[in-house]
């Protein structure tokens, strides 16, 4: 029999749902250990040591413990707020920012692969969604990022197709392909949208650079629906793709073995 083991780890709440009468199952970010689902017990009753350090996009300091088997779903024994987001939580349009960043993360995230570049991204996302920065180059920041971490990200500097270095002028951008298209090429995919020389500069620059650069960057409400629309498009395909994918569905049947334990999303 494998050992009892425990875990002391910082972790983001990316998704609770309520659980039984008084639990709650939590989808977490880590570090060093990735996504994890883990129960807390009794966390919903008013006497509950763990409750407000554990809610929905708060930072925490946590003790995850598993059972005798040393394997399936941890349970949440310790739980200290590190960050609550109180200042997030309290604008609602940037707390629709982070719930939508946060279901990113979740989606992209498989369990138990650690990525901490991607943790790191995802907690400077939300501390800048509390600052005055532009939230929307937050969004297309971290969306680019993320795609960069988890190795989706799109070729920005050549033809995907004919590898000629793409001039200004007359692109196209398709996430079936990959990347940027030529004029040439364009024919050869249906789904390929134009992109302007703008947006293609500036979807370079935030795929390269560091959140706090990339804010950096002035960009205009025309740019930016450009910019919206274009990576709309981009996760669309890329998820959908993923979702479909044996590896994606695996994971998911190994962490919830029956379909009547997945829980409905409460947020
Ligand atoms: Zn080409």
């Amino acid at each position: 029999m494998t050992k009892p083991r425990t875990i002391n780890t910082e972790a983001i709440v990316l998704r609770a749902a309520e659980l039984g009468e008084a639990d709650r199952l939590l989808t977490l970010l880590t570090p060093a250990h990735g996504k994890l689902h883990a129960t807390a017990r009794g966390v919903r009753k008013t006497t509950s040591k763990l409750g407000g350090h554990l809610d929905l996009l708060t930072r925490s300091a946590l003790t995850l413990s598993y059972g005798n088997q040393g394997t399936g779903l941890a349970t949440v024994t310790g739980a200290e707020a590190l960050d609550s987001f109180m200042s997030l939580k309290a604008d609602l349009r940037a707390l629709s920012k982070a719930l939508y960043l946060g279901e990113l993360a979740d989606t992209f995230h498989p369990l138990e692969a650690p990525n901490p570049p991607a943790y790191t991204s995802f907690l400077e996302a939300l501390q800048a969604l509390e600052s005055p920065a532009d939230h929307d180059l937050v969004l297309r920041s971290f969306e680019l990022r993320l795609l960069d971490l988890c190795g989706f990200l799109p070729q920005l500097a050549r033809c995907v197709q004919c590898e000629e270095p793409v001039l200004p002028g007359g692109h196209f951008l398709s996430p079936a392909a990959g990347g940027v298209l030529c004029p040439a090429c364009k024919p050869s995919y249906g789904d390929a949208l134009p992109i302007s020389v703008d947006a293609l500069k500036v979807v370079r620059y935030l795929a390269a650079n560091s959140l706090s650069s990339s804010l950096l960057v002035n960009v205009r409400l025309p740019l930016h629906r450009e910019l919206a629309a274009l990576m709309s498009s981009l996760l669309r395909y890329t998820l959908e793709r993923e979702l479909r994918s044996t590896a994606f569905l695996r994971a998911i049947a190994q962490q919830w073995p029956k379909a009547e334990d997945v829980p409905s999303r409460t947020a």
